[in-house]
């Protein structure tokens, strides 16, 4: 089912749309210029207008004035705990299942590793190919220090379901595919895993804030996600762990520090796992990147996700509706999956010369990304993204394709940041 008008799209109709969106006013809390098109929410979230002022407060008075006594006055000794609490509904949790702290990356290799010990005579770690490569390097580095215990066994997403089996300590997923979008089956996977006596590890990086998640109801074991990416956190901002009630009592997280101990000012010489979902903390919260993280997510709390997967699904068709009925003959070819229901927020267009179509898009105010080896990644906001800026960014592409535009030589040449 599509909501798009049937019959000609013009710039008019988008604006119809936005007319009738009531989450168009939420685009007002953001700081954003007004002249650009931001598709890249997906990758570095905008900055919520609330955020800066918290962040002056946070350092002028609970750091200037407050210094050390801030860390019980102001609460920062409780904020991963609390802003998990936050993060909970936002991906089908319950309170006390949800931890903010660390990288993506970091929270990955606690929980791998708890996992693999959690299934002694086990020796797989299951993944997809075409996973977020950072997962899969967390997963060999394991491997390795394991020195054989482990191996990472890698299969086609599609592949996943069949190739759960009695030899694999964790299953390790990531819900939305980073390039393509496509959305994978979360609860047939929880229910293989469950079979079979695996454990199931989510990498929610960019489904978090982009679509309802359900970990509770899915059965989920484990899971991780990303703070700077839908949720708005800031660059670089602390990411979230979750680890399912039921399993908190007995998994032991690898990397042991004083702030995940039962009693972290008694300075025992021994570590004592804190009860719940605190033992997988490690070291001291960054308290800057918490209260930018703190300000998005009051945001969030008054968002009803399931009208942001609504736009979001609306944005997606529109766009590949307009590439389909604009673009055709360009060298274009969609990536993601054209059913809304199957993808996450963004469509993925795959072009020969994607990197230089997406710098050719930056110079005329149009962001979105390039994954290699032939992406062009346009990531779907909704809390801050209009119809009329997806009308906008496809007649960008079009005049960039047409034209040849991409074609300037100093667009061969790949920046760090792709
Ligand atoms: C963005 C992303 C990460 C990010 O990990 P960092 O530790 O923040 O660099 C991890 N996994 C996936 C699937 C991602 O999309």
């Amino acid at each position: 089912m599509t909501g798009l008008p049937h019959g000609l799209l013009d710039r008019e109709a988008c604006a119809a749309l936005d007319a009738a969106d009531r989450l168009a006013p939420l685009r007002g809390r953001f700081l954003l210029d007004d002249g650009l098109i931001y598709l890249d929410g997906n990758s570095l979230g905008a900055l919520p207008a609330a955020t800066p002022p918290r962040l002056a407060t946070v350092v002028t008075e609970e750091w200037g004035r407050g210094l050390i006594r801030s860390w019980t006055a102001a609460g920062w000794i409780d904020a991963p705990r609390r802003l998990g609490d936050r993060v909970a509904p936002l991906v089908g949790a319950r309170p006390g299942e949800v931890l903010v702290a660390d990288s993506t990356s970091v929270n990955l290799f606690k929980l791998l590793g708890a996992a693999v010990q959690a299934r002694p005579g086990r020796r797989v770690i299951l993944s997809h190919q075409g996973n977020f490569p950072a997962d899969l390097y967390v997963a060999q580095g394991l491997c390795e220090l394991l020195e054989g215990r482990c191996e990472l066994r890698t299969v086609p997403p599609a592949a996943l379901e069949a190739a759960v089996d009695e030899q694999v300590a964790v299953l390790m997923v990531t819900h939305v595919d980073y390039a393509t979008g496509a959305v994978a089956d979360m609860a047939g996977l929880c229910a293989a895993a469950r079979r079979h006596g695996a454990l199931g590890l989510w990498d929610l990086s960019h489904s978090t804030a982009a679509l309802p998640v359900d970990l509770g109801g899915c059965g989920a074991d484990l899971a991780v996600g990303c703070g700077y990416k839908y949720l708005n956190g800031g660059p670089g901002a602390p990411a979230f762990l979750y680890v399912a009630e039921r399993l908190q009592g007995t998994l032991r997280s690898p990397l042991r520090g004083w702030m995940g101990h039962a009693e972290p000012f008694a300075f025992e010489p021994g570590h004592r796992q804190a009860p719940g979902v605190e033992g997988f903390l490690c070291g001291t919260p960054p308290i800057l990147g918490m209260a930018a993280l703190e300000a998005a997510l009051d945001l969030w709390a008054e968002v009803d996700l399931e009208a942001v997967r609504a736009k979001s699904m609306l944005l997606g068709d529109l766009l590949v509706r307009l590439v389909d009925e604009r673009c055709s003959g360009l060298g274009l070819e969609l990536a993601s999956p054209r059913e809304a229901a199957r993808r996450g927020s963004q469509v993925a267009l795959r072009h020969a010369d994607g990197y230089r179509v997406v710098r050719a898009l930056v110079d005329r105010g149009v962001i979105g990304d390039f994954r290699a080896p032939d992406i062009v990644r346009l990531g779907l906001a909704p809390l801050y993204l209009r119809h009329v800026d997806v009308w906008d960014a496809v007649e960008a592409l079009r005049e960039v394709l047409a034209t040849g535009a991409h074609e300037r030589p100093e667009y061969a040449v790949r920046a760090a940041v792709t």
